[in-house]
């Protein structure tokens, strides 16, 4: 009888320029690559594990030792597995991502379809994807907007000392729709509504993570007397998050590696559509595996921000493209992704 194999790869992330937003600064992301391998049929995984996360190849290596998959025979038992993964230590959400985006490639390959038909959705209902830029100076940013006319969203970090710099520089270039990401960058409610007020007279759609995920009350606040959707990122991790934020923002950031994967992104969604809040679907810096992964369930989304794979400079992957701005699934079994030659 056949059984899962796992088997992992470290592999450092090459970014095109140097990332910035309110809280950090980076060139590289490491991540893990993985392979489950059944029966002759492998599928693909990735752990996108950025430093200030707390993940690292380190200790994506130890999780993954202490997992037995050996003991599983049928990888169609994914709940069974992947409660056994979740179960296995706490927290490692990136780590659990990887096992999880490799067994629904594997899966996917067995029923010889990808998973937006398992799923049951229509491949024309994807949504555009933004295109981001990160805090920079005008030169860069206007360099960034300039390269990013494909795209029928740009995502602005802002959060620092610039932010209308940022803003006025991108609008110097391009009339295309904006969303904001402070990354809790900003302090004050009455400021921050100040600036919505500006951002909404400037073309822009939604407000991600404005305060400090900690300052509920203030949040909660600004929600409710912003013209501009206010969506939850840092404030939130894992499906049992999503119903306590309902009231506090109009919406929530879902991530694969956040949420350990594609099972339990797919669940928030779909909770977080029930109780009638918009949808995002992000990513960190990953290569074409999780993209293509986290597109699979991209019909669920309001907005995608779904670029990762657009920053690097080394994609490993063929997977799901962007083309005027929106993203296209292919037919391809699992997660859509064939691996480039060596
Ligand atoms: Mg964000």
């Amino acid at each position: 009888m056949a059984h899962i194999k796992l088997h992992y790869y470290p592999y450092d992330l090459q970014l095109e320029h140097t990332f910035t937003v309110a809280v950090h600064s980076r060139t590289t992301t490491p991540v893990m690559l993985i392979e489950l391998e059944y029966d002759g049929i492998i599928g693909y995984g990735e752990a996108a594990m950025p430093p200030y996360l707390g993940e690292s190849q380190a200790s994506a290596a130890e999780f993954y030792k202490k997992l037995d998959l050996n003991q599983f025979s049928d990888p169609f038992r994914m709940e069974e597995i992947l409660d056994y993964v979740d179960k296995t230590a706490e927290k490692n959400y990136a780590a659990k991502a990887g096992i999880d985006i490799a067994l629904h490639d594997l899966v996917g390959k067995m029923l010889g379809k990808p998973w937006h038909k398992i799923w049951g959705y229509s491949s024309e209902n994807t949504p555009v994807t933004s295109f981001t830029i990160g805090i920079d100076s005008p030169e860069i940013v206007k360099e960034k907007t300039l390269k990013a006319a494909p795209y029928k969203m740009l995502k602005a970090k802002v959060g620092l000392d610039n932010d209308k710099e940022m803003i006025s520089t991108i609008r110097s270039v391009t009339g295309t729709p904006i969303c904001v990401d402070a990354n809790q960058g900003w302090r004050d409610k009455y400021e921050a509504l100040d600036e919505i007020l500006w951002l909404e007279s400037q073309g822009v759609v939604f407000v991600e993570q404005p305060l400090p995920k900690e300052q509920i009350e203030d949040i909660a606040w600004l929600t409710a007397h912003s013209p501009l959707p206010i969506i939850a990122d840092e404030a939130l991790q894992r499906l049992e998050d999503v119903a306590a934020l309902k009231g506090i923002y109009s919406g929530i950031n879902v991530k694969l590696m956040k949420a350990t994967g594609m099972r339990e992104a797919h669940k928030m969604l779909q909770l977080a559509k029930a109780l009638g809040m918009k949808t995002m679907l992000g990513c960190m810096t990953e290569t074409s595996c999780a993209i293509s992964a986290a597109t699979q369930m991209s019909s669920l989304a309001d907005w995608a921000d779904l670029d990762g794979n657009l920053l690097i400079t080394n994609d490993i992957f063929e997977g799901v493209k962007v083309l005027d701005g929106k993203m296209q699934l292919n037919d391809k079994a699992g997660i859509g992704i064939t691996k480039k030659a060596e």
